[in-house]
């Protein structure tokens, strides 16, 4: 049973609207593309994980903390007996693992995915112990690419290879876990900790001048549009919406990366590139947000 979606990170999140608003750094550009990689491998994952039709709770993308920590989990599975938790990699091409070191083909070392997991199962050991659980934790590598080869010396019981990923699906899932209420509680009180709005502190730097203006299509991110008095249509993918809704996903897209400047009717009307008035863009502003009037300005926040 699924108890909690994926959905992109706030890095995530952030790097796609820059990349099409700025021209991104170099570094940033190869941290999008990776963001993009792996959400690609984690989805394929939850497609094969829905598949298999688990009996047991699955919760996907969760960041926690703990003791000030902040740790990051792809996906669990909460049994009856043990908490199954997986770390997803969509690496590609060959790889080597030797001296407890992982490295690419070109002899550049990578960060050990054994010591990440291993990091992220002894935080969630910790939280479930005070949350008053004591369940063990099975930790998995799923190397999801079935173009991923891995050249190592001795096998490791912690990696899962796409080949492998189907049958171990079908041989857990017949193993039929009952969900008691307190498995689903744990689940819930999991998900309630969840910080669905983290913000690493290694975030590129952009101003709102800078910035390319204009709603960006939620599927192909063309700024390029058509219209009719109620809706926007892509001019690229032909995506449909109404100008309210487009509107509201780009204050929204504005708050993400501006979490500390004001909301204001100007702002949003020069974010969304003056395509449509401020009279418009002030009424759906007053219908989501609270009106703040002080005598420099007027401005918006959560209701
Ligand atoms: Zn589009």
């Amino acid at each position: 049973m699924l108890l909690k979606e994926r959905t992109k990170s706030v890095t995530h999140r952030l790097l796609e609207s820059l990349n099409f608003r700025m021209n991104l750094p170099a570094e940033e550009k190869v941290n999008y593309e990776n963001q993009v990689k792996g959400f690609a491998g984690e989805k394929q994952f939850d497609a094969y994980m829905n598949q298999s039709n688990q009996s047991g709770l699955v919760l996907n993308d969760l960041v926690l903390t703990y003791r000030n920590t902040v740790f990051q989990i792809d996906s669990l599975l909460i049994t009856t007996d043990v908490v199954y938790l997986y770390e997803v990699k969509n690496y590609a091409g060959p790889y080597f693992y030797r001296e407890e070191s992982f490295f690419t083909e070109s002899g550049y070392k990578i960060l050990n995915p054994l010591r990440q997991i291993d990091r992220s199962a002894t935080f969630l050991h910790n939280v479930l112990l005070s949350l008053g659980y004591q369940l063990p934790i099975q930790p998995l590598i799923v190397f999801i690419n079935p173009e991923f080869n891995l050249y190592s010396l001795l096998p490791n019981k912690l990696f899962l290879f796409s080949n492998q990923l189907p049958k171990y699906l079908h041989t857990l899932s017949n193993q039929n876990f009952s969900t008691t209420n307190k498995q689903l509680e744990l689940g819930k009180k999991l998900s309630e900790l969840h910080n669905e709005t983290y913000r690493p502190d290694k975030l590129p730097n952009y101003d709102f001048d800078q910035l390319k203006k204009g709603i960006l299509c939620p599927v192909c991110f063309s700024a390029s549009y058509r219209d009719t008095r109620q809706t926007y249509f892509c001019a690229v993918c032909a995506h449909k919406e109404t100008i309210t809704s487009a509107i509201e996903r780009s204050i929204l897209e504005f708050r993400l990366l501006f979490p500390d400047s004001p909301i204001t009717t100007n702002r949003i009307y020069q974010w969304c590139g003056a395509s449509y008035s401020k009279e418009r863009i002030r009424l759906i502003l007053k219908m989501t947000y609270r009106r703040h009037l002080s005598r420099q300005m007027t401005y918006y926040s959560e209701k």
